[in-house]
């Protein structure tokens, strides 16, 4: 038909033009290593972009070719977020707290070229370094001598002019790829294509979602390399939005000081995070400025409907919480009341607030069950969770084994096992290899750690499914309490009768020093479990 819209592609290379024409005087702040604060903005930020990009260029990077990052949250990276798309080659960003056989794993199967890695993380760099073959590794340095046969990246960048000619770039090229690490198999490569980036960042920045504009202030905690710390540095360069860069300081008082001095309004990371950052401000009151935030997103697990409680009644801060994964960019679904439940009781309003909440625009959700039909939405039947959007992931890179994840009809099964009440509010009751089946029954995991870390004396709770004889599982909670705070099994059995039907009552509690973590900073049940193998349920 005559008369239609242009051909215009999605891409982030008007991203880029935008911010540096609009938003050049726009600040970028950046911790250093050091501790020190390093100042700029988005004009120097697009000028150094093009650099890169001339750089990688002349090093002889290719349209398709993989460049890797190994790096905090800085402005160097987000750089390279910038420049190596805009080359025409793919962003992969390395996650170091993965262990060495996986990261050697990961650079191969990837093929990476060229890595950028920043100074700190050298160490990691090293333990791996023996296994794979990037033809160059830049070092993000601060002043000294970078190590034998690496480029320092700002001696590389320096002579380039300030001006690249962006080749042009289809919408649905690859832009990045980050692999996930499952607890079983190998780690997975999500591809991430201008198109999906430029939607995600569009569905993002409004108010219903995670809600971003030009007169924010914002400070991803999440890290780069974890799904493009959420697509948010993309985001606020849409929209011209301050960013600060926490580098590689994460402890809650370097963090809380940031938002005081540069009066973060935004900011995003994992439950574990917030809950370090909620004792700061609970045993230091008064100390930390927190009054400029108005949201801070809690994802990537189940965030606790006590925390989000605390942080409301006790220092008047938004949580915002929301799910996602890296094979959906990663924005699934935010828990954001809608007005009619905002004047509920409280009890109400907090438990909608504590859901994963509903599906953003453009991503289709069904929870399907046993059957293999897709569950009613009554806030009571499980299924599994499935999605499909413009920015979920279609295939692995180059991985046929995990091809039943995607279903013939296009859907991508999550592995997440939820329950979606009648307004649409999506709650995540386990993985499914997590859900514990007892008697017939299914119980929910994330119910009863969420709801124990609700006692005052308890710090992290995990529970796990344990082999049962007549039940086939029954379930066990794993308890770290307060530093100098006790409680009894009795007494939090007694915590939870109130709130849980009787089956679902843990057979036990194991205390213990520390919950075993992944890479991602999750709770790793598969680890868990393997600890507790040997104990036996009366
Ligand atoms: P990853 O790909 O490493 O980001 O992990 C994605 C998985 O993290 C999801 O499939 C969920 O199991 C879990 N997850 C992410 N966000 C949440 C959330 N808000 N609540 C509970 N689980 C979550």
């Amino acid at each position: 038909m005559d008369g239609l819209m242009m051909d215009y592609p999605l891409t982030i290379a008007h991203l880029f033009d935008r911010v540096g024409r609009f938003f050049p005087r726009t600040e970028l702040v950046t911790r250093r290593p050091d501790k020190s604060i390093h100042r700029s903005s988005y004009g120097d930020f697009h000028a150094r972009a093009q650099k890169l990009a001339n750089a990688l260029q002349r090093l002889g990077v290719k349209p398709g070719d993989r460049v890797a990052t190994l790096g905090w949250n800085t402005q160097r990276h987000l750089e390279a977020y910038f420049a190596v798309p805009l080359s025409g080659a793919v962003l992969h960003t390395l996650n170091p707290r993965l262990s060495a056989t996986d990261l050697a794993y990961i650079m191969n199967h990837a093929g990476d070229q060229v890595l950028l890695v920043d100074d700190v993380l050298y160490p990691v760099f090293e333990r791996f370094a023996h296994e794979v073959k990037p033809k160059h590794v830049i070092v993000w340095g601060h002043g000294g001598p970078v190590p034998p046969n690496t480029i320092d990246y700002e001696q590389l960048i320096e002579p380039e002019i300030p001006s690249f000619a962006v080749p042009r770039i289809e919408e649905n090229q690859a832009l990045g790829l980050c692999y996930t690490s499952g607890t079983t198999g190998r780690p997975k490569g999500v591809v991430y294509s201008h198109r999906a980036v430029v939607l995600h960042s569009m569905v993002s920045a409004m108010p219903d979602s995670l809600g971003l504009g030009q007169a924010d202030v914002m400070m991803p905690v999440v890290p780069m390399f974890h799904v493009n710390a959420w697509g948010l540095p993309f985001t606020a360069v849409m929209t011209g939005t301050k960013q600060v860069f926490p580098g590689p300081h994460l402890d809650p008082a370097s963090l809380l000081g940031l938002i005081a001095s540069e009066k973060v309004t935004f900011t995003a990371g994992v439950p574990t995070l917030w809950l370090g950052i909620l004792d700061a401000l609970d045993k230091n009151p008064g100390a930390f400025d927190t009054s400029s935030l108005k949201a801070m997103v809690v994802g990537g697990a189940a965030a606790p409907q006590s925390m989000i409680e605390a942080f409301e009644k006790r220092h008047k801060l938004n949580v915002l919480h929301a799910w996602g994964m890296t094979e959906t960019t990663p924005l699934g679904t935010v828990s954001r009341l809608k007005p009619h439940l905002d004047g509920r009781p409280d009890a109400e309003r907090f438990k909608t607030r504590a859901s994963q909440g509903l599906a953003v625009p453009f991503v289709d959700v069904r929870a399907v069950g046993e059957s293999g039909a897709p569950v009613a939405w009554d806030g009571k039947s499980m299924g599994e969770l499935q999605v499909r959007g413009p920015w979920v992931a279609r295939s692995y890179f180059q991985n046929p084994v995990e091809a039943d994840k995607f279903t013939m009809d296009g859907w991508f099964r999550t592995g997440d096992i939820v329950t979606f009440d009648a307004e649409g509010y999506m709650r995540i009751t386990d993985r499914s290899k997590d859900v514990i089946k007892s008697g017939g029954e299914w119980i929910s995991s994330v119910e009863l750690e969420n709801a124990l870390m609700g006692h005052p004396a308890v710090k992290e709770a995990a529970v796990v499914g344990l082999p049962h004889p007549k039940w086939t599982e029954r379930p066990v909670a794993c308890v770290v309490l307060r530093e100098g705070a006790t409680a009894t099994p009795a007494e939090l059995r007694e915590f939870l009768e109130p709130m849980f039907a009787k089956y679902c009552l843990p057979d036990a509690f194991v205390f213990m020093a520390a919950i075993p973590r992944s890479a991602a900073g999750k709770f790793l049940k598969s680890a868990l479990r393997e600890q507790l193998k040997d104990y036996k349920l009366e």
